[in-house]
C-alpha cells in the first residue's frame, strides 16, 4: 500500500508564493488521486505488481515492460506519486530557506545561470510536465519530462524539480508560467535538496 507522504509544512506555508488553495488541492485530492489509482493496480493485479518489483523507482522504470494498457496507468501514476513525494520533499516555508549551497554551485554553477538554464527549458516542455535538476551517467543537467513521467525511466537522477501543471500554478498566476517558477523559487528547501544531492554522490 502506497501512502500520500504528509508535507511536513502547513498548506499556507508557501504563501504568498503558492496558496493554500493550491497546495491543498495539488497534495490532498491529486497526489492522493496518483496514489490511489496505483493501489488500485496493485491490487486487481497482483502478478504484474510483483514483477514490477515493490519500490517506486523499479516500477516506473519496469513499467515500459507492460502492455500498453497497464503501462500508462503504472507510468502515470508511480510517476505522479514519485514526481509528488520528491517535490513536497524539496520545498518549505520561504522563511525556513538557506542560501544556495556552495557545494551544488561548484558541481552544478551559480543559482542565477541555473534558474535561467531550467526557465530556458521549462519554456520548451509544451503542455504538463516536470522540469528537472538531474544527474545523467557523468554530469549533472536541466531537462525536463512531459506528463508524469520520471526522470528515473531514463536512469538519471532527480535533485529536484518544479512541476509544470497548470494544477500547480493557474489560480496564482493564470497562463504566466515564468512568474510562478520565479516565485516557487523562493520555496526551495536547500538543504534538502542539498541531502539528495550528497545521496547521489554516495551513490557512484
Ligand atoms: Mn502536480
Amino acid at each position: 500500500m502506497f501512502i500520500v507522504p504528509a508535507l511536513g509544512y502547513a498548506y499556507d506555508a508557501l504563501e504568498p508564493f503558492v496558496s493554500a488553495e493550491t497546495m491543498f488541492r495539488h497534495h490532498a485530492i491529486l497526489h492522493e488521486g496518483y496514489v490511489s489509482r496505483l493501489n488500485a493496480f496493485v491490487e486487481e493485479h497482483p502478478d504484474m505488481a510483483r514483477q514490477l518489483g515493490s519500490s517506486l523507482v523499479n516500477m516506473v522504470q519496469e513499467s515500459k515492460n507492460l502492455e500498453p494498457e497497464f503501462r500508462d496507468v503504472v507510468r502515470n501514476n508511480a510517476g505522479g506519486h514519485i514526481n509528488h513525494t520528491i517535490w513536497w520533499k524539496t520545498l518549505c516555508a520561504p522563511s525556513d530557506t538557506c542560501r544556495y549551497p556552495a557545494k551544488l554551485e561548484a558541481a552544478i554553477g551559480k543559482e542565477e545561470v541555473l534558474k535561467q538554464r531550467i526557465h530556458a527549458e521549462a519554456k520548451k516542455r509544451f503542455g504538463s510536465g516536470w522540469v528537472w535538476v538531474v544527474r545523467g551517467r557523468d554530469r549533472w543537467h536541466v531537462t525536463s519530462t512531459p506528463n508524469q513521467d520520471s526522470p528515473y525511466m531514463r536512469e538519471q537522477y532527480p535533485l529536484f524539480g518544479i512541476d509544470l501543471w497548470e494544477h500547480s500554478y493557474y489560480d496564482e498566476y493564470g497562463p504566466c508560467r515564468e512568474n510562478y517558477i520565479d516565485a516557487v523559487w523562493n520555496c526551495l528547501n536547500w538543504r534538502s535538496i542539498e541531502s539528495r544531492f550528497n545521496k547521489a554522490a554516495r551513490k557512484r
